[in-house]
């Protein structure tokens, strides 16, 4: 059926085992998103494998085999890990554009260079952090000690899928704790060399599971499973209230990384060569396939003529083709129904009153098959208008003009999103002043996408509940236990000696 580097059938992996596959079970065709063509076929785990794989998780958590190893032989499988990720970089990225369309150079350079970060980064995290210690009271000493959850239920979106799973992976395992993950099934490729790679590093059996499926089946018997005591959750924002609602009811710890519609906001000072060089990077990486997208790019009246006319002329000269072309920029979208939705959001432009197609807005007709989209540049009137409220997800920039400061963030913040904000000045009262205004979990002033992995990462409002990074991914796959110690020999009220 396929190539014969691209795995014929992904079944769950549990306690260290692909799993045979049930002749009940439902099957997923995985295709190429660069033809449409069947590539490879996924066997979806349903309750009772979801099950197996939360109790191969909970057995070996119980065993201490990892959560209860010391620092630093975790340190070193982390290490390890990040070794052989960075070793198989190009497998890892052929079937990271195989699944999702991705150009080659974006799979490799940014989306398994940072899975590789990942691994290291908790390493290295693991090793230097610390604990409170409260010793104000003088007959105590009382101290914080963080442990493992327990068994994580990791659920990750389509559009980079190994880099947003194994951000989750390698937070959950580093603290300890064992984890069942679920990719979306449209991209279940690259999960097959990077479990060999954690198995390679000497990551014992059990500590990482996978459940292969689609989200209402698969993804809701992970998030509802009693054994399960926390859920990382990326994608939209819709299946974010879901899963939040599945997650309450049985109390687990959450965090949801949701969608986006974040502005980009280039003010007239701004080093307007960066800005725009920054603002085709913020909307068309990853085929605009990203929470973190510059969707709408809000630019000050004075400029707003001359950068959109550059802006409209790089575009219609991005290289759209073969993601496993070395000079490919835009690869095709996803799915036909990704592209559907896309087309759609098109179509309600080119209807609007108030907003005018700058270029694109169709399907390229040099392709005969592959879900490829034209990258298209709209200007509308006023942020009101659907294409500039609602996630569109794809290679599509919309245009608005303000005047002031003032207006500026007020359509920035004028959405049910708040996951980043992009800001274009060189006056440092405007900076200081927008970064306090703007509602969104990031700011980055001056800079296309930039993520500190030792910060806080999440969204403001629509766009997800909690933080990932450092502390924060600490705080979701840890419980604290407060130690409290008497410093020396205390009178005890004494009952029952009357
Ligand atoms: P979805 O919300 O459709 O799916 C995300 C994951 O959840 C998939 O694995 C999906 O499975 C699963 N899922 C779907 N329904 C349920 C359910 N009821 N219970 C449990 N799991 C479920 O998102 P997409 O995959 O379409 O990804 C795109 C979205 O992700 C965009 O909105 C984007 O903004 C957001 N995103 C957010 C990021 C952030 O950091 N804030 C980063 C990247 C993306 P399946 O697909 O197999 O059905």
């Amino acid at each position: 059926m396929s190539e014969q580097w691209i795995p014929d059938q992904i079944t769950s992996y549990i306690n260290g085992e692909w799993v045979a596959p049930s002749s009940l079970a439902e099957r997923i065709p995985v295709l190429f998103p660069g033809d449409g063509r069947q590539i490879s076929e996924l066997i979806e785990a349903d309750a009772v494998e979801v099950d197996q794989a939360v109790q191969a998780a909970s057995d070996v958590f119980a065993s201490g085999a990892w959560s209860g190893a010391s620092i630093q032989d975790r340190k070193a499988v982390l290490l390890r890990i990040r070794d052989g990720i960075l070793a198989h970089r190009d497998e890892l990225a052929r079937l990271e554009v195989m699944h999702t369309g991705s150009p080659i150079t974006q799979a490799r350079g940014r989306h398994i260079a940072r899975t590789a970060l990942n691994f290291e980064f908790f390493a290295e995290f693991i090793s230097q952090v610390s604990n409170p210690v409260f010793d104000q009271n003088p007959d105590y000493l009382t101290y914080v000690r963080r442990e493992p959850i327990g068994v994580a239920g990791l659920i990750a979106p389509w559009n980079a899928p190994l880099a947003l799973a194994s951000m989750k992976v390698a937070g959950a395992i580093a603290f300890g704790n064992s984890c069942v993950l679920k990719p979306s099934e449209l991209t279940p490729l690259s999960f097959v060399p990077f479990l060999r790679i954690l198995k390679d590093a000497g990551l014992p059996d059990g500590v990482v599971n996978l459940v292969n499926g689609r989200g209402p089946q698969t993804g809701a018997a992970l998030v509802e499973h009693p054994g399960v005591r926390a859920v990382a959750f990326t994608g939209g924002t819709a299946t974010g209230r879901q899963i939040g609602a599945g997650a309450g009811a049985s109390l687990k710890k959450l965090v949801t990384e949701l969608g986006g519609k974040s502005a980009n906001i280039i003010f007239a000072d701004a080093d307007l060569d960066r800005a725009l060089d920054a603002a085709l990077v913020a909307i068309f990486s990853n085929n605009g396939q990203q929470c973190l997208a510059g969707s709408r790019i809000l630019l000050q009246r004075s400029i707003a003529a001359e950068f959109r006319d550059k802006f409209v002329a790089r575009t219609r000269r991005l290289n759209i083709g073969d993601p496993l072309s070395e000079s490919t920029e835009i690869g095709p979208l996803i799915s036909a129904e990704q592209r559907e939705r896309v087309l759609n959001y098109a179509r309600l432009a080119a209807d609007s009153d108030g907003v005018e197609v700058l270029c694109g807005g169709s399907v390229p007709d040099q392709f005969e098959s592959g879900y490829y989209f034209q990258p298209t540049v709209v200007a509308a009137d006023k942020n009101s208008q659907p294409i500039c409220q609602q996630e569109i997800f794809g290679p599509f920039a919309t245009l608005l003009e303000f005047d002031n400061f003032d207006e500026a963030m007020a359509i920035a913040n004028d959405t049910e999103f708040g996951l980043v904000s992009y800001l274009w000045s060189r006056d440092i009262n405007t900076v200081m002043e927008a970064s306090e205004a703007l509602r969104a979990g990031m700011v980055w002033v001056n800079t296309p996408l930039t993520r500190e992995l030792r910060a806080p990462f999440g969204g403001f409002k629509n766009s997800g509940v909690g933080r990932d990074g450092g502390e924060w991914s600490r705080a979701l796959f840890t419980e604290e236990k407060t130690v409290t110690i008497p410093r020396r020999d205390f009178p005890i009220a004494r009952f029952g000696v009357q």
